[in-house]
């Protein structure tokens, strides 16, 4: 067996742990995206070939060269997330490639996605800056709300959620503080009317304690495809 498949398997097997964990009324499924950035086409086919179909890119230009590559795997099922910061003039390439782009936080981005893909409208996260850093990306806690329900209205977005990037901490207390408000705006826009089916949030650090927080998707990279050089 490859490393590559053995820790898929690994995290999977993670995955499924953190799941049982919970208690059967919170239990739910969640989705593994698969970072690939920094990996070469061929680490992405390997994982692939050992199930795995959704796979996460920060890069609009790398992850557009790395779907062009892969465009047979296409008709197969694999699944393009963009989860990086993204720049008005890439939104061509992202709408272009992608399936999924978890980081929106800008009308006018959100905006020109709508218009790109307004014959297929595009699965979109509304980023949240949770940790309020300044290096951080994402709408503000207090406007996630307001500019979830913009986009919800946009013809060519297909609104499915929230997604996060939490403080890079050694404190477990914060982490989980930081996850719990995502999962309590996650309620929130459920109850407000938007039907959002999508909590985006866990890395390879964390992607268990995300889980037993309430996240439905997490994004695993170095777990997976080892460190990034
Ligand atoms: C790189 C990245 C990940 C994966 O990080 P790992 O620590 O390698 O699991 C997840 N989400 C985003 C937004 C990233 O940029």
């Amino acid at each position: 067996m490859s490393s590559i498949e053995s820790n898929l398997q690994h995290v999977r097997a993670g995955i499924d742990g953190a799941i049982a964990g919970l208690p059967p009324d919170a239990r739910q499924p969640v989705t593994l995206v698969a970072v690939s950035k920094t990996q070469p086409a061929e680490a992405v086919r390997e994982a692939f070939a050992a199930g795995q179909r959704a796979f996460g890119e920060n890069y609009a230009q790398e992850g557009a060269a790395k779907a062009a590559a892969l465009a047979d795997l296409k008709p197969r099922g694999i699944e393009w997330h963009f989860i990086g910061p993204l720049q008005s003039n890439k939104a061509g390439l992202v709408a272009r490639h992608f399936d999924w782009v978890h980081s929106v936080e800008r009308a006018k981005i959100a905006e020109a996605l709508s218009r790109l893909r307004e014959r297929d409208p595009i699965n979109v996260c509304v980023q949240v800056n949770v940790s309020g850093e300044a290096s951080k990306s994402g709408v503000g806690v207090d406007e996630a709300p307001a500019f979830a329900a913009a986009c919800a209205r946009l013809p060519g977005l297909r609104l499915r959620g929230l997604m996060a990037i939490v403080e890079k901490t050694p404190d477990e207390a914060t982490l989980r503080r930081q996850f719990r408000i995502m999962r309590e705006l996650f309620v929130a826009l459920r109850a407000s009317g938007l039907s959002v089916d999508t909590l985006s949030m866990g890395m390879s650090q964390d992607y268990r304690a995300a889980i037993e927080e309430g996240a439905t998707l997490v994004r695993v990279g170095s777990a997976i495809f080892g460190a990034r050089t």
